[in-house]
């Protein structure tokens, strides 16, 4: 198998693979020798997903619009992430940037 991300050879081997903060655990899947990226397998990729199904995060990243009030930006947060969270109307959060490509929603 070659990487996808720079024609480089796969070498098989356990990969550990997080989402969201989560452990999901270690899969047979392959790793690039050269850029380090790495793939599962599909069989891996079904139980790394039933792993965070279980956790109940699987969804949880999803991609949003940010719409206008007044003079700032909002960002929706929809329902399942809101609950995840336990988040909800009024409550008090921290927001900041992490560098110029992510924003963090703290909650207190
Ligand atoms: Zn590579």
């Amino acid at each position: 198998m070659i990487c996808p991300m720079c024609n480089s050879k796969l070498k098989k081997g356990k990969i550990k693979e997080e989402y969201l903060g989560h452990d999901l655990g270690i899969f047979d899947g392959f790793t690039c020798t050269k850029c380090g990226e790495t793939l599962l397998t599909e069989e891996s990729v079904k139980k790394a997903q039933q792993k965070a199904k279980e956790l109940g995060i699987l969804g949880l990243a999803e991609k949003t619009t940010i719409s206008k009030s007044g003079n700032s930006l909002m960002v929706r947060i929809k329902k399942n992430v809101a609950e995840y969270l336990g988040l909800t109307e009024g409550e008090k959060v921290i927001i900041h940037p992490e560098g110029k490509k992510k924003l963090v929603v703290e909650v207190i």
